[in-house]
This record gives C-alpha cells, structure tokens and sequence, in this order.
C-alpha cells in the first residue's frame, strides 16, 4: 500500500509525485507514456489568458479558490526545485515577458528557462539560422519578428551545423551536435565569418533554435555569449525542442532519485471504488494486477493525454472508470482522488490544453490539500 499513486508522467504527474514524496509520503508514478510536456517548449504559459497575466488567467478558472499566498508558493517552489536540478528558472507571472518562437512571432510567457532571453524593442538582433534544420528558417522569422519590433535592427546567418551533419535535422539532434566542442567551434567560425562578410560590428543579442545543448547547456550558454560578446537566446519551436526536454530529463532523474517507484509503460485499466473511496487500481503491462494507495492523484491530461476521451455520448472517463460531467468533472466526489492539470474537470480544461503554470499551481495546490486532509483522515481513523 503507498500512501500516493500518481497516474501521468506530464508535468503535473512529475510535479505531484516529487511534492508528495518531499512531504515524506511513500510515492508511485504509474504511466503509459511520455506526457505532452515532451511536445512543448518548455516555457511555462498562462493559459488561457493570452497576453495577460495570472490575474486574468484565474479568471477562466473561477472554481479555484487559489489566494496569493499560495499562488506564490507554489510558484517558489517550482523555481526553487529546477534551480536545485541545475535548470533554473525565471519571470513573473504577474508580469509575463515577451519571447521569440520559431516562427519569428513573439509569444507571452510567465515562466522561462536561463537559455531563454526578452526581445527588446530596439537594437540589432541577429537570427542564426542552421542549413540542416528546415523548420527554422532565419529570413521567415525576419520577417514576423519585424512587424512585432519595428525598432529591431534585424539581421540573419545561414551556417552549417558541422562536415558530419545530416541534411535534415530536428531542433533537439541540433543540441546534441553542439554538446561537442569541435562543432561548437565551427559554427562560432562560420558565425563570426559571416559578421565579418556583413560588416556587422555590434549585435545586442543572438537568436538560435531551441539547441544550445542538453546537459551542457549552461557552458554552451556562456561559451557563446563570451565568444560573440553578445546575449544569446534560443526561440522554441517546432518540437522537440531542448528547452522541453532538459525539463523532462531533470523531473525524470528527480523522480528516481527521490525513490519514486515509477512503473513505466504501464496502463491503468480500471478501479474498485466503495463508499466514494478508491480501495485499488488495476494496472497493467505485461499481465494485469491489483495496486492500493490511501491518495490517488490524477494527472492523466485530459483528451490529449489520455485521461478522457470524446464518443458519441460525450465526453467519457478512460482510467478510473467515473462517471463525469461534458467538463470532465466527477458527477460524484472521490474523496481520496486529486484531479490536477487537464484532469480538472472545468470548462477551460476539457480539451486538454491548460499551460504550464496552471499545470504547476494545480499540482502543488493538490498536495497541499491532499496532506492536509490526509492527517484530519487519519485523525479520524484513529
Ligand atoms: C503539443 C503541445 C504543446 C504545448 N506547448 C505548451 C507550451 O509551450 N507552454 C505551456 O505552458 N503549455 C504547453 N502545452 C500544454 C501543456 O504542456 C499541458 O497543459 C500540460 O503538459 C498538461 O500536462 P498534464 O500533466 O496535465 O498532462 P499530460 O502531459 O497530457 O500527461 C498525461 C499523462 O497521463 C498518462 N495517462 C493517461 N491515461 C493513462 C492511463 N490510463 N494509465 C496510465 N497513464 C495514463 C499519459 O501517458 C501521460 O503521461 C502544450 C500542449 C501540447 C499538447
């Protein structure tokens, strides 16, 4: 019996699991694949709230009785966690910034990664674009970026990402390229040849695909910001994007060495409920079998993660095997089961996309009271 199950390995099942398992609890993490945080760009949005800020985004989630206080904690948390995995993070939700994508549009985040840098609004930005990679294309990007900053001075490089490159390349093969000097050292010479032909002299910032590195890329960061005396940014894009994938790794590795007992590739198939309790699961892989906790948290993402699907009936709960309204909530309460992220079960959640920092706040949110209720449970019991 584990004190939790957490059921979805995206960004709120890592979350949920290393924050119960910080709180001393004996952990599971039971999933059937990689969640959507491997398809994204790794930078933490408000969704829904387009260009606002946190303020505006609760108001698409007006159940949540979320104050300040613990809206600030969780977001502490969150920093205080990716700066101990060595992937620090920063912003303000209060405040978003705005960031380049790969299509040279500017998109409004809350939270970002260290590779990632504000556009200004005047300057001299130079796109550096790689022959291998064909979605990140530095004259495209020009031209978005333009209409967005009018007071941009902005410029493009074409180079080659190394002799032994491929033709085509994705964003994340690109990092694993740079993490050897040797190439590194070609492309800053390319890059520097390049300002050289151009007679461009003073460049503010440096824009890259989402490639400088995966393990190495704080050294990488450094070595190029020193090297072409500028800042440096990467732009997300089309995935995978190495932003994502240094955040996945990182809740991966802190999972495991925090003694979550992850059961991977594993589907849960089903549920004993009595009295509104969830007694067991049923997991399976290679055979079925029977799993028990006293919290079950319900990270399964929603109709893009799996969690619900849409029939001709409506929308239908696939794990648990619940009943639930055409938002995803549960038509009767669960007492010991904590539904976080695209889980929820409101309105704003059902079509599974819900960003990053409601991802962060539900997660944190849900153990916060899933602790709490636990020791009046247990009062209780005793
Ligand atoms: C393509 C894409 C790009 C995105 N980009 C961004 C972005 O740039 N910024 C941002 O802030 N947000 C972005 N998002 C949204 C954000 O990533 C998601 O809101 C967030 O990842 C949802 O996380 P989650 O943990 O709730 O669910 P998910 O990541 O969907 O994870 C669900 C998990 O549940 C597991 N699961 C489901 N059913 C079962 C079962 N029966 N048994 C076992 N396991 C099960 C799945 O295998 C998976 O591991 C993006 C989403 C998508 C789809």
């Amino acid at each position: 019996m584990y004190d939790y199950i957490v059921i979805g390995q995206g960004l709120t099942g890592m979350l949920s699991a290393i924050w119960a398992r910080e709180k001393g609890a004996s952990v599971a993490l039971i999933s059937q694949g990689e969640g959507r945080i491997v398809q994204s760009t790794g930078v933490m949005d408000l969704i829904p709230a387009e260009k606002g800020n946190i303020v505006k985004m609760m108001e698409g989630y007006q159940n949540h009785s979320w104050d300040k206080t613990l809206i600030k904690n969780g977001i502490d948390r969150f920093k205080t966690l990716l700066s101990r995995l060595g992937y620090p993070y920063y912003g303000d939700i209060y405040n978003p910034i705005e960031i380049i994508t790969g299509s040279g549009h500017l998109k409004s985040t809350g939270l970002y990664p260290e590779t990632i840098h504000p556009i200004p609004e005047k300057g001299h930005v130079m796109v550096i674009g790689f022959q291998e990679i064909a979605d990140f294309q530095p004259e495209y990007i020009k031209g978005n970026l333009r209409k967005e900053r009018p007071g941009l001075n902005i410029s493009t490089i074409n180079i080659s990402l190394g002799k032994r490159a491929l033709r085509t390349m994705t964003q994340l093969d690109a990092a694993r390229m740079l993490e050897d000097r040797e190439n590194r050292e070609y492309v800053l010479k390319q890059i520097k040849e390049q300002l050289s032909v151009q007679m461009t002299t003073s460049i503010d910032l440096f824009i890259f695909p989402s490639s400088l590195g995966i393990l190495q890329w704080k050294m990488i960061i450094e070595e190029f910001k020193e090297k072409l005396q500028a800042q440096v940014t990467e732009a997300v894009g089309m995935p995978p994007n190495a932003t994502a994938i240094r955040l996945y790794e990182g809740l991966k590795k802190e999972i495991s060495r925090q003694g979550v007992r992850l059961y991977a590739d594993t589907q849960v198939i089903g549920s004993k409920v009595e009295n509104d309790i969830v007694k067991s699961i049923i997991i399976k892989n290679t055979v079925s079998r029977e799993l028990k906790a006293k919290t079950y948290v319900m990270a399964t993402g929603g109709v893009l993660g799996g969690g619900f699907e849409w029939t001709t009936k409506g929308l239908k709960e696939k794990v648990l095997g619940v009943k639930i309204n055409q938002n995803g909530e549960y038509l009767s309460p669960i007492k010991n089961v904590y539904t976080v992220g695209a889980s929820q079960g409101i309105d704003v959640t059902k079509h599974g996309i819900t960003g990053g920092v409601f991802s962060i706040l539900s997660s944190y949110a849900a153990i916060e009271q899933a602790v709490k209720e636990e020791k009046v449970y247990d009062q209780n019991a005793g």
